[in-house]
């Protein structure tokens, strides 16, 4: 009773404040007219609404600034037509150096009005094969083939063909085809510990797989009130998280890392956590420097918060999930760890399977519905799809079921030892180079290397000259090789180890010296401030993909970059 008697004073107290405030309101509104306090009421309303419109959209109001302020730049009359011609003449350089013909080449530009004979098919594209300069088998490239054993790709031709017609968009007439792909959706539960509610479908690849774990998590956000769903992960993380938000509406945070391990700062993740948050992402391990994510730290964020969690293992997760029978146990990243809802792994990175498939994963067929597509009126009938594309190529399902069943657990188990092993020899002996330094401590296939005494891509250049093609990264500056069956071959490792050294030798001897070539660019690059320079430029590389124009100039294929990760 005392209290309610104390709070009756407050509330006279209030009563009498409101009571002064309407009198001075009143008071001051006393000279207006009723449609002069209505019509300042309705524009102050609209200002505010189109003043908290501006300030708060999708993209953030530095970054636009920044960039109406470039866009500013690029209109005054020298500077701007400057940046243009250097623009132009970056553009005709590229398109000149890349992809020349040999002497005597020519495009096709329209059908043969008379189709060629088999024979004739087969010797055009020799010629096709003698494009090819860059020696993948001999284990110089980083990643892109991660295998491409003969008696496999026998195997696979022939499997290939058998299902070369078929399509699992008509199970009814394709049922094999169907069969196996859930048998490579279950199998693939089941090495990533899935429980009896695990599932999961078929891709096309990491992207495909990474953009349908997005849409379902965008969606349960949707239906949560959420208008604009965001993704938290590390800055690390593969860039087809940018193009699903791009594709999908979203908004990706990107997160920091740990300037040392290279993972996600955990703390700085929790920090970013708010009610629009759609999804947490973790890698396992990511692509830049191979590392794997504090996955069962974050996991503990997703459950405390109810948020639901993807890990990326579409690089290495067909290596990771034999890690522990290959003797290097990790520490547990799969649906093992509470919190984990999705998981993307490539069956046509470690899997060895051939390109053009994957597999993304749920812990609870509930996600997995709102990854479906229904269109439920259309007059070509009901029309149920599970993924992005409509027909699918039976035939590369039939591939890859074929290579898990050829590899068994034993062939992978093998491959895993002697890929880990070979990266963790190689990132030993780095370390042991004065003048650069391994990124972390990459546990899986990748290791990146970093200079603190010279431009690391004066070493991509030296190594690129000694036939090595690595992939180059960015923010910060580094070059990275990912081990595959091929880098296991008997004398590679020492190859490549033996040359790092070497290299880094000579150039330790001049540490401060210029970088040039395509390690100068690659700097320059990453410098520009204006990215929507490096978007135009990288723009007009995709545009010199399908130019059937022959150039004159005949400077040899330019060397890993534009290569697909
Ligand atoms: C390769 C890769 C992807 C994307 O896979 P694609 O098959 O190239 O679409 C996603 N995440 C990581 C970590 C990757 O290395």
């Amino acid at each position: 009773m005392d209290y309610w008697s104390a709070l009756e004073v407050y509330k006279e107290m209030v009563l009498l404040y409101l009571e002064e405030g309407r009198q001075q309101v009143n008071s001051r509104c006393a000279h207006l007219e009723p449609w002069q306090i209505i019509g300042v009421t309705v524009i102050t309303t609209v200002g505010a609404l189109w003043v908290k419109g501006f300030l708060f959209q999708q993209e953030s109001l530095t970054s636009r600034i920044k960039k109406q302020c470039f866009r500013l730049i690029r209109k005054i009359p020298f500077v701007g037509g400057a940046i243009q011609s250097q623009l132009n003449k970056a553009l005709d350089d590229m398109s000149a150096s890349l992809f020349t013909l040999k002497e005597g080449m020519s495009y096709t530009t329209e059908l043969p009005s008379k189709g060629l004979s088999q024979a004739k098919v087969m010797e055009k594209i020799k010629e096709y094969d003698t494009l090819n300069e860059v020696k993948w088998d001999k284990g110089l490239v980083s990643g892109a083939v991660y295998w491409g054993d003969e008696s496999l790709t026998n195997l696979l031709v022939k499997v290939y063909g058998d299902f070369a017609w078929s399509n699992p968009l008509h199970p009814d007439i394709f049922p094999g085809v169907r069969k196996m792909e859930a048998e490579v959706v279950r199998m693939a539960c089941t090495l990533f510990h899935g429980g009896p509610n695990s599932c999961g479908t078929v891709t096309s690849g990491g992207t495909e797989s990474i953009l349908m774990a997005c849409k379902a998590y965008r969606d349960i956000a949707y239906e949560r009130g959420v208008k604009h769903p965001e993704i938290l992960a590390p800055v690390s993380v593969h860039a087809a998280f940018d193009k699903a938000a791009h594709y999908f509406g979203m908004k990706l945070v990107h997160i920091p890392l740990d300037n040392k391990t290279m993972k996600v700062d955990v703390k700085a993740m929790r920090r970013a956590i708010s009610k629009n948050t759609a999804m947490l992402v973790c890698s396992a391990p990511q692509f830049p420097h191979g590392i794997i994510d504090p996955i069962e730290e974050v996991a503990k964020l997703a459950v405390r918060y109810n948020i639901p969690m993807h890990v990326d293992a579409c690089l290495g997760g067909f290596l990771i999930v034999f890690m522990a029978k290959a003797g290097y146990p990790l520490a547990p990243f799969d649906f093992r760890v509470k919190g984990v809802t999705s998981i993307s792994a490539d069956t046509h990175k470690y899997g060895y399977a051939p390109k053009g498939s994957s597999v993304i994963l749920y812990s609870d067929k509930k996600y997995r519905q709102y990854q479906y597509f229904v269109a439920a009126d259309w007059q070509g009938g009901i029309y149920a799809s599970p993924s992005i594309a409509g027909s699918r190529p039976g035939g590369i399902i039939a591939a890859c079921w074929a290579t898990m069943m050829y590899m068994g657990e034993n062939g992978y188990v093998d491959a895993t030892k002697k890929i880990v092993s070979t990266a963790h020899k190689i990132k030993t002996e780095i370390r042991k180079i004065k003048g650069v330094f391994v990124f972390g401590d990459p546990e899986v296939s990748v290791v990146a290397i970093g200079s603190d005494d010279f431009d690391i891509f004066r070493l991509s250049n030296a190594l690129t000259s000694k036939g090595w093609n690595l992939n180059t990264l960015q923010y910060p500056s580094s070059i990275h090789l990912c081990c595959t069956v091929l880098h296991t071959q008997p004398g590679v490792a020492d190859h490549f180890i033996r040359d790092v050294k070497e290299q880094v030798a000579i150039i330790m001897k001049n540490p401060k010296e210029k970088t040039t070539g395509m390690g100068a660019i690659y700097g320059m690059a990453q410098a520009i401030p204006d990215r929507s320079l490096v978007t135009e430029i990288s723009r007009g590389f995709l545009d010199c993909l399908y130019s059937t124009e022959v150039t004159k100039s005949n400077i040899s294929h330019m060397n890993g970059n534009g290569k697909a990760h």
